[in-house]
């Protein structure tokens, strides 16, 4: 791969905003340089610098005369440019000069581009960029993508796949799964949290439908015309939730459901009946994990670890540790009581009392009352074989 500096003659912000053209709805900056430049190929992330803060920088840097950074082009192969790195600043100094944001002064007073003077104007659009130019193979410039990214915000795992993979599938999918105005990125908000825009739906998306092997996954459907597959998966595993469970939970969000969709899909469920337990669980101060209900009830309420239940105090669990104790030392058994029946070498052992814990899942399966005659210390072994945590 080739990169050579574009110097003869610089570009300018002017330049560069000669043409400018920002998509306000996909929250992108698309061309510029009189139209030769692509500012937003299909690689890219999308545009995340509005937000008042980054891009008003990138304004002050100007303002002040301080260097923008390197940005970097490709030449494609009919003779245009498409932004490889500095996206983000130049979509921010577009819009500016567009009018689209103000900077905010110490005071508190917003300055739109066109109100500034003559000589702040003229300052920002006769800023000269440094620009390398990047000739190679596609695959070059795609591995070197990979590792320019060093200032900045650095990519998100999601996006550099993106560009790794970048193609029609890619294309496609970032229109239903990155998409913000898609209507129906509010409905799935409920089961998957993070920004839509840094990929995190498509993230999840892919990750479901792959069982993980996102990348094994992206390769392989690369140059498929759409995305067909990914978003039937992904329809799936959303209406099976909605079939299963009759509301939304905030704690419904960022749970595994793919997984849970693979293990649980082919069991039938009683609607009513499944959502009176998550009603109760949720009441159940005993149950500190309220993100496990939904798979402990997926489960047939067998695996109590996901819920950590617990219902005595440490005061509790210490008083009970002494008396447990001091009758063990008597008899010359352990003061676990399940080691103290058992064969193995700790029968007689004495545990300290950050060796043991309480059974809180044997109380809580009768009745879940703190009384404390319901408490019983074991040690951390057999604890944890009876499921709790
Ligand atoms: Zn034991």
């Amino acid at each position: 791969m080739k990169a050579s500096l574009l110097h003869n003659p610089f570009l300018t912000v002017e330049d560069v905003c000669d043409g400018f053209v920002y998509n306000q709805l996909e929250g992108k900056g698309l061309f510029g340089w009189g139209g030769k430049l692509v500012i937003q190929p299909e690689y890219q992330r999308n545009y995340i610098y509005a937000d008042g803060k980054r891009d008003v920088a990138v304004i002050d840097s100007l303002l002040k005369g301080y260097p923008l950074g390197l940005i970097y082009f490709v030449k494609t192969s009919n003779g245009m440019y498409e932004v490889l790195d500095g996206q983000q600043r130049i979509t921010s100094f577009g819009r500016f000069v567009r009018n689209k944001f103000p900077v905010v002064d110490e005071n508190g007073m917003p300055h739109w581009f066109d109100d500034l003077n003559n000589d702040e104007r003229c300052k920002i659009l006769k800023t000269p960029l440094t620009i390398y130019v990047c000739e190679g193979s596609e695959t070059e410039i795609k591995e070197w993508f990979k590792t320019i990214n060093i200032a900045g915000i650095p990519l998100v795992e999601q996006e550099l796949l993106n560009a790794i993979y970048s193609g029609p599938f890619v294309t496609a999918a970032k229109e239903v799964f990155s998409n913000s105005s898609n209507a129906n990125v509010n409905v799935w908000r409920a089961y998957i949290n993070g920004d839509v825009r840094r990929q995190a739906f498509l993230e999840k998306a892919l990750k479901w439908v792959s069982r993980g092997n996102v990348a094994e996954y992206m390769g392989r459907h690369r140059f498929d015309k759409d995305c067909e597959e990914l978003k039937t998966y992904f329809t799936s595993v959303i209406d099976w939730i909605d079939g299963v469970f009759k509301d939304v939970k905030d704690e419904m969000c960022g749970l595994e459901w793919g997984e849970l969709y693979e293990r649980y899909h082919s069991c039938a469920y009683n609607v009513d009946a499944v959502w009176m337990r998550v009603e109760a669980l949720y009441e159940d101060d005993c149950v500190t994990a309220k993100k496990g209900i939904f798979e402990y009830i997926l489960g047939g309420e067998k695996d109590t670890k996901l819920l950590n239940v617990r219902v005595f105090d440490k005061k509790t669990a210490k008083a009970v540790y002494a008396k447990q104790t001091a009758a063990a030392q008597k008899k010359g058994i352990s003061n676990c009581p399940l080691c103290a029946v058992g064969h193995e070498a700790n029968k007689s052992r004495l545990w300290s009392f950050d060796e043991m814990d309480a059974d809180h899942v044997t109380a809580w399966s009768k009745g879940g009352a703190t009384d404390i005659r319901k408490c019983q210390m074991l040690c951390k072994t057999h604890n944890r074989a009876k499921g709790n945590r």
